[in-house]
């Protein structure tokens, strides 16, 4: 994974697949890459997507790889489990402050071979699997974690010292302290990504309370063969859902919220998730929308797909959703295109179809504008899609705007290109030490 320098000519900053590719795009062309990641793991949400709109290929299948070869990349350095605290532009080059938070294991000693978890007693919900499964407080972030190395969750550990016992190569450190980092770049290209809108955003669907209304994040893990469950369950007892209904723009398009922007992945996340559920067997599927964008290649004929599968693709505005005493969601529809009829649907899951929003605020961490959406501001979005408002800085991926994968890795790829060019025209230096 590289040795710590304190030059590097870009700082990369989030390791989803649009900061591995501008890292990849550059270190191929001899550039030296610091990767700074704020998670234990690279790889961002791909890596836990269980499969890839239009093609149906399994995402982790594809992102692994990309993982690795970032990990192996002569050219570039991962430093996961690290925050940004200051990008600041200093002569031709930026100077950055960099937090790296305490594993707790020492990480050039620990060989993944996770006996510590199997001895660690303590149970503690997966946020890789959206708590719908448990891990250790001392635990490998997933099975395609990299690096593979563990860490230790201090809020949940008792100290027990069960884990330093059976380590066999004593890295568990119960001392280890955050530690500072200085160093200096010429270029910085920020693909800080996503998350969704949170869950209860939207008071009237109950996200945050009712048990069997879920985040399409979560339903991503629950379909994954290596996921909580290992098949297609309802959180709240395990049942097998035979009807499910998926609420689209439940987090974007919605003024009330804040997001006037269309999301441009809702509509064909959850037409993929429809498809792969509805293979399953003898289950009702319903995706309530305002319309179905499906705007790309292939994704006409996917969504055309879908209605072939018989998923119900039904154009109606959810009003609200409540739960019986079964915990059987009650949605609330009012009909588009039907003289607005109100009617009252039972399910055993509801998906809700959450919006992007961007991940990280820089708040002065970094000198680059963000647009009105919170997302980089580009000023020249048309000729310069991925120039901040910043010499020096570019963005790719949805750190600028939403997009789906493929666009994420174009984008990567302009940004590498921007970067670089920008390095050459000798406008951009690591500071002299
Ligand atoms: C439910 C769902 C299903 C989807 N399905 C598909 C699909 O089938 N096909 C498709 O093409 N697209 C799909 N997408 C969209 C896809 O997830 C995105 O296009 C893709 O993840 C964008 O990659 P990214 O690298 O820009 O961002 P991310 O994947 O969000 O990665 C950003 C990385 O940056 C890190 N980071 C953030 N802030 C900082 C910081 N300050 N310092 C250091 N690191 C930081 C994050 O931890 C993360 O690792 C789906 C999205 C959702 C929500």
């Amino acid at each position: 994974m590289g040795e710590l320098k304190n030059r590097y000519d870009v700082l990369v900053i989030g390791g989803g697949i649009a900061g591995m590719q501008a890292s990849l795009d550059l270190g191929e062309q001899g550039y030296k890459v610091l990767l700074v990641e704020k998670d234990p793991s690279i790889g961002g949400i791909m890596v836990g997507l269980n499969k890839v709109f239009p093609t149906l290929d399994c995402s982790s299948c594809i992102c692994t790889p990309r993982m690795a070869e970032t990990a192996h990349h002569r050219n570039i350095t991962i430093q996961s489990y690290t925050e940004i605290e200051k990008v600041e532009k200093k002569g031709r080059g930026f100077s950055v402050k960099l937090l790296e938070k305490p594993r707790y294991v020492v990480l050039e000693d620990c060989i993944g071979c996770s006996l510590c978890e199997y001895e660690c007693p303590v149970d503690v919900p997966h946020e890789y699997d959206y708590d719908l499964g448990a891990r250790r407080a001392i635990y490998i972030p997933h099975a395609n974690a990299i690096p593979q190395v563990a860490v230790l969750d201090v809020e949940h550990c008792t100290f027990c010292g069960k884990c330093v016992k059976v380590c066999p190569t004593d890295c568990i450190d119960y001392t280890q302290e955050a530690r500072h980092l200085d160093l200096e770049v010429g270029a910085v290209v920020v693909a800080s990504g996503t998350t969704i809108t949170p869950m209860g955003a939207k008071k009237e669907y109950g996200g945050d309370k009712l048990a069997n209304v879920m985040n399409p994040l979560a339903m991503e893990r629950v379909q994954s063969s290596n996921g909580p469950y290992g098949h297609i369950l309802r959180p709240s007892d395990g049942k097998v859902p035979k009807s499910i209904a998926y609420v689209q723009c439940a987090g974007s398009r919605d003024k009330t919220l804040g997001i006037s922007y269309c999301s441009r992945v809702c509509c064909m996340y959850a037409l993929k998730q429809a498809i792969l559920t509805k293979a399953y067997g003898d289950v009702d599927i319903t995706i309530y929308h305002m319309d179905i964008r499906a705007f790309g290649k292939g994704f006409e004929q996917f969504y055309r797909r879908a209605m072939n599968d018989g998923i119900n693709i039904v154009k109606a505005k959810v009003a609200k959703i409540t739960e019986d005493e079964e915990k059987n969601p009650i949605v609330r529809i009012e009909m588009i295109d039907d003289d607005g009829r109100v009617e009252e649907v039972k399910h055993d899951l509801v998906i809700l179809s959450q919006g992007l929003v961007p991940k990280w605020h820089p708040d002065g961490q970094l000198p680059a504008e963000e647009d009105t959406d919170g997302f980089f501001r580009i000023p020249d979005s048309k000729i310069h899609p991925t120039v901040s408002t910043t010499d020096g800085i570019f963005i790719a991926g949805v750190a600028a705007g939403p997009k789906d994968i493929p666009d994420a890795i174009i984008e990567a790829g302009s940004a590498a290109m921007e970067a670089a060019i920008y390095l050459e025209s000798g406008k951009g230096a690591p500071v002299a030490v």
